[in-house]
């Protein structure tokens, strides 16, 4: 990405961008053994007036479609005369997962799957321009894309079978001053639950947006919706964040509404089954829960109540499970620990 002497025209990736215009674009970045590229879909918008440049990124996990839904709607409705600064969107992060509608590359993943690890690019970055599928998609998204940006929000949703009350997740407090800034963004955005902690999956020092922070960025992550699914009533709340998020940063005009909770959470207890078959799920996003509280049934096969699940402490459920059958081991729901 490169401006000119007279900052008329951005250039980023083969693309020239005069201020108050628009591009799309697909950017190759690994062979594949048919002779197809793996190929990243690429929006730029560039506002008429100069200001901030903010990536959004969807869909790194392939079942995550509605982020899909929310960055492409975001393009469309946003009106260029009155943007300041850039954007830059990425739908589909990981194309041959989202081929798959799986939160992996399944079909090499199942071919080689001690080649493929990482097989998760969300869990590679930087990446590795020598690396493996996964390690070449992360690399082209952190060099040729969030490396250029000043904030980056990145979107998912649960894995297929789970729904998240709108939930941000940022970087770890070691970070230092970034961590601090992204929490700060992140509340204007607007979630209920937002995770600030030092442990667990969502600060993986191998993910984006920690990376990121560990460059000075102010970036997040999003859970919003549910996996393989697309609910208008979580894009519409994302687009009001995300707008939210534009007017703080000095891209749009107008005033930051209020949105959402903003309940911060050290850690999530993960609430699970014992025994299997149909589960009649007795919570819903946000409700507050007792201690002792039963939160789910299952019934055998044989149509017989075979458990009462109780929740291990009190708290607001953050993520439910939406598949309506069980083995024993998976998750009815997940609380909330404040911080
Ligand atoms: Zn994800």
């Amino acid at each position: 990405m490169a401006r000119t002497a007279s900052d008329e025209t951005l250039r980023i990736e083969g693309m020239a961008l005069k201020r108050g215009t628009r591009e799309h674009k697909r950017m190759p970045v690994a062979e594949q053994a048919d002779g197809s590229w793996v190929e990243l879909p690429v929006i730029v918008l560039r506002g008429a007036r100069p200001g901030p440049v903010l990536l959004l990124g969807a869909c790194v996990h392939g079942d995550e479609i509605n982020g899909i839904e929310i960055v492409t709607k975001f393009a469309n409705a946003t009106d260029l005369k009155t943007l300041k600064g850039t954007v830059i969107i990425l739908p589909v992060q990981n194309p041959l997962a989202v081929q798959a509608q799986h939160r992996y590359a399944v079909s090499t993943f199942l071919r080689s799957p001690l080649d493929q690890s990482p097989a998760d690019p969300w869990a590679a970055f930087p990446g590795d321009p020598l690396g493996n599928t996964a390690a070449r998609v992360a690399y082209a998204i952190h060099t040729k894309f969030m490396r250029h940006a000043d904030y980056i929000i990145d979107i998912h949703t649960p894995t297929t079978g789970g729904r998240y009350a709108p939930f941000a997740f940022m970087p770890p407090p070691r970070v230092g001053k970034a961590a601090k800034q992204a929490l700060e963004l992140a509340k204007i955005f607007g979630p209920d639950f937002i995770l600030y902690t030092e442990k667990g999956v969502y600060v993986m020092e191998e993910s984006p947006h920690v990376v990121l922070a560990r460059q000075g960025k102010i970036a997040f992550g999003v859970e919003v919706s549910e996996g393989s699914h697309i609910h208008p009533e979580d894009t519409k709340r994302a687009l009001a964040g995300l707008r939210n998020v534009m007017c703080k940063i000095g891209m749009l005009s107008g005033k930051v509404k209020k949105i959402g909770r903003c309940m911060v959470i050290k850690d999530q207890a993960v609430v699970r089954v014992n025994r299997a078959g149909l589960l009649q799920r007795l919570c819903n996003l946000n409700d507050e829960v007792k201690k002792g509280q039963v939160v789910g049934i299952v019934t055998n096969v044989f149509g017989e109540k075979v458990e009462e699940v109780r929740a291990p402490l009190s708290g607001r459920v953050v993520r439910v499970a939406t598949f309506p059958i069980v083995s024993a081991g998976e998750r009815v729901c997940q609380l909330g620990v404040p911080l």
